[in-house]
């Protein structure tokens, strides 16, 4: 029995829990639910950031390749002590320092084409849900209050660390981390809620105002939309330690089940060989990217083109050869277009079933792109070759756009009018007073706080090619 409704090869993945080679097995047949940490929603994403996202993308895609059925959750992280730093300082409200840069995230997610999970929630819509879980944990003797404060027992968890093997003997006993974590009967226990701070926003709760810590965020949203054991939870390699283990050590002491069967997590982008950072100014958001005139198409394509457990290495002569490697794509789409089908029947059937085959074999294999984007060009030559020695039959220009297109679905970079500034949906049928009406509407639905609406109205003015835009002034908008 193969895991997928479409039958082809196993899927397999390398799961960090374990650290080895697992084959997929959906909780329910046909079914996968996938939760990804999101961003904290205080600045414009970088490139590192995006990498990861492009990488859940991916898997998200080829599982549905396969005829999963995937529902994919992504948290918005908008408390913390760096959105509640910049509420403070400019005298505004979580969500008025927070809502600019949710905008910036989708933006940054339609600029790589990154489809939209089925779920983004965010942490302050849903404090009783955490509320309630802290609340599981104390009543299992898994947490303690002190202070106003509530932290969980590390002793209390017989595997806590299993995930990043972490041996925590290092850490010393009575070592204080941090002055609002004072009062931790161990040094190694971590906060679930915190004591409200003077001019900090807060929530009611059983041991008085506060708010939650950053991991209870992820373990009580996940649970909430994909159930106490789901099937897939990925990040970027930072989260493995503290972060993912937090998770697992309160999702599975509130509920004694596993939390999540395979957890696979990306390795970081670098740039010219060295850590982003942004006093070596080799930090980069897309915007910065945009300025010096880089092709986003090309982005997506190096970002898919290095395996998502090797670091990436962002350098500009990388990009150019991104940049090559689409040219000849595009090229070959051009000749085909130009070119003429003869007599007799299709002669690349069979190289578009080897490609959807290998391509298939290679993301079943822990995601290999690099093989998948080998098939995608061999296929590219083969096509090529046909069309110069004029070899066409009847029914191959077809055969090379619907195989193009399948593969397509899953690396979303393969079509060039998908991504032409002056593409085929370019204002489709929008005039310029549905479009300010549009935007009208929407700025209204994030006025009440509506944004599931203000979402969907966005999504439906990206889809009619309109860019838009939130500054101080309001939205502004033009055609792509
Ligand atoms: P953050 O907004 O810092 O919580 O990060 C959002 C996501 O980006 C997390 O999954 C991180 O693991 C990931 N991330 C952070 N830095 C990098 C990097 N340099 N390369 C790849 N992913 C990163
Ligand atoms: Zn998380």
């Amino acid at each position: 029995m193969t895991e997928s409704s479409e039958g082809g090869p196993e899927i397999h993945f390398y799961n960090t829990l374990g650290r080895r080679r697992e084959r997929l097995r959906p909780r329910v047949p046909g079914r996968v639910g996938v939760y990804t940490c999101g961003p904290t929603v205080y600045a414009a994403s970088h490139i590192g950031n995006l990498r990861t996202f492009v990488f859940e993308d991916l898997l998200r895609r080829a599982l549905e390749l396969r005829g999963l059925e995937v529902t994919q959750v992504m948290n918005l992280t908008d408390v913390d002590d760096k959105t509640i730093r910049d509420a403070k300082e400019t005298g505004k409200s979580l969500a008025e320092v927070t809502d600019p840069w949710v905008d910036a995230f989708f933006r940054d997610l339609d600029r790589l084409h990154v489809q939209r999970a089925h779920e983004y929630p965010r942490a302050t819509d849903h404090v009783p849900e955490m509320i309630a879980l802290v609340e599981r944990l104390i009543e299992r003797g898994h947490a303690y209050e002190r202070e106003g404060s509530v932290f969980f027992r590390i002793a209390s968890d017989e595997d806590y660390g299993k995930l990043s093997g972490i041996d925590l003997e290092g850490v010393q006993q009575g070592e204080r981390v941090a002055s609002d974590e004072y009062g931790k009967d161990d040094a190694r226990d971590f906060v679930l809620w915190k004591a409200a701070k003077e001019g900090e926003p807060s929530w009611e709760s059983p041991w008085g105002e506060g708010r939650p810590g950053w991991h209870i965020e992820c373990s009580a949203m996940s649970m909430r939309y994909l159930g106490e054991s789901f099937d897939i939870h990925c990040g970027g390699v930072d989260n493995i330690f503290p972060h993912h283990d937090n998770e697992i050590a309160q999702s599975e002491s509130a509920t004694g089940e596993t939390f999540v069967a395979t957890w696979l997590h990306a390795e970081h982008l670098i740039v010219d060989g060295q850590k982003m950072s942004k006093s070596l100014g080799n930090l980069y958001t897309l915007d910065d990217l945009l300025e010096r005139g880089v092709d986003l198409r090309a982005v997506r394509y190096l970002f898919l083109s290095v395996h998502y457990r090797q670091k990436l290495n962002f350098t500009f002569e990388a990009l150019d050869g991104a940049v090559a490697a689409l040219r000849r794509l595009d090229e070959m789409r051009f000749r085909l277009d130009h070119a003429r089908e003869g007599e007799g029947g299709p002669r690349l059937a069979k190289a578009a079933a080897v490609l959807r085959r290998d391509f298939r074999a290679a993301l079943a294999d822990d995601l290999n792109t690099s093989a998948a984007l080998a098939a995608v060009h061999g296929f590219v030559r083969k096509v090529n070759v046909a069309i110069e020695k004029v070899e066409l039959g009847r029914g191959d220009k077809e055969a090379v756009t619907s195989a193009l297109a399948d593969a397509d679905s899953v690396l979303g970079v393969l079509d060039p009018a998908a991504w032409d500034a002056g593409g085929d949906t370019a204002g489709d049928g929008l005039d310029d007073d549905a479009v300010e009406e549009l935007v009208r509407q929407r700025q209204a639905a994030r006025e009440s706080r509506e944004f599931a609406e203000a979402d969907r109205l966005r999504d439906e003015l990206v889809e009619a090619g309109i860019v838009l835009e939130d500054t101080p002034q309001g939205p502004r908008w033009k055609r792509r």
